[in-house]
């Protein structure tokens, strides 16, 4: 990928669909996670992991005449997206796509992994898929979620944006917000530390370029 051309890299890279929830929750715990391989632990990733090794059985069953699948392998040639569905209900009216979700809800960044699920779906059996939902473990509860124009923009956004991640090889710079306490990288990521050396850096080219100019104009 190093010293190829950036423009072929593009178009050849492809997303893990995961990914892009990593990428819109926080561009460097994507970058962490897929550009450097780092995974810690917490109380929600281990559940997580429980929770999608049950789901991942592989099993296909039958609820109320529907047909269930589980652990599903999704790809999208013309998206250059690959992955995996926990579950799809295979409906009288086309695919509906399940994720399971252990931690906190995580709304629109949820929202658009289960898009570019739906977007695979429907390249590989030529369908339209306009819904899925979000199940959250805690509560036993799913959410809905329609696959509007905007939030398929957003997805088709977000895949290009990781994808461009990918082959610049940039580890993104730190949020450093609110989110921070919610993820499970803060001690591997060191937001506070990163986000103030980078103040520091700016300072310093701020005062180089200031003593450039008076060297200049004196
Ligand atoms: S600690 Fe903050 S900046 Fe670092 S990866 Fe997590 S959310 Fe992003």
């Amino acid at each position: 990928m190093n010293g190829g051309n950036a423009d072929e890299d593009l178009d050849r890279v492809e997303v893990l669909i995961s990914a892009l929830e990593h990428f819109s929750y926080c561009p460097r715990q994507c970058g962490l996670i897929h550009l450097e391989q780092t995974f810690d632990e917490n109380i929600y990733t281990i559940r997580g992991q429980l929770a999608h090794e049950r789901v991942d059985a592989g099993e296909v069953e039958l609820t109320a005449g529907i047909r269930v699948e589980r652990a599903i392998p999704l790809w999208s040639d013309r998206l250059g997206l690959r992955g995996k569905a926990d579950v799809v209900e295979f409906r009288v009216d086309g695919p509906y796509p399940i994720e399971y979700k252990v931690g906190p809800p995580r709304g629109k960044h949820a929202d658009a992994q289960l898009c570019a699920q739906a977007l695979c779906l429907e390249e590989m059996l030529s369908v339209s898929v306009p819904r899925g939902a979000i199940f959250h473990i805690a509560t036993r509860r799913r959410r809905e979620v329609e696959f509007t124009e905007s939030l398929r923009a957003r997805t088709t956004g977000l895949i290009e944006a990781t994808r461009r991640m990918l082959v610049t090889q940039v580890l993104p710079p730190p949020v450093n917000d609110a989110r921070c306490s919610h993820c499970s990288l803060a001690e591997s990521c060191l937001p506070d530390v990163v986000a103030d050396r980078r103040r520091l850096e700016q300072a310093d080219g701020q005062a180089f370029e200031l003593a450039a100019e008076e060297s200049v104009t004196s």
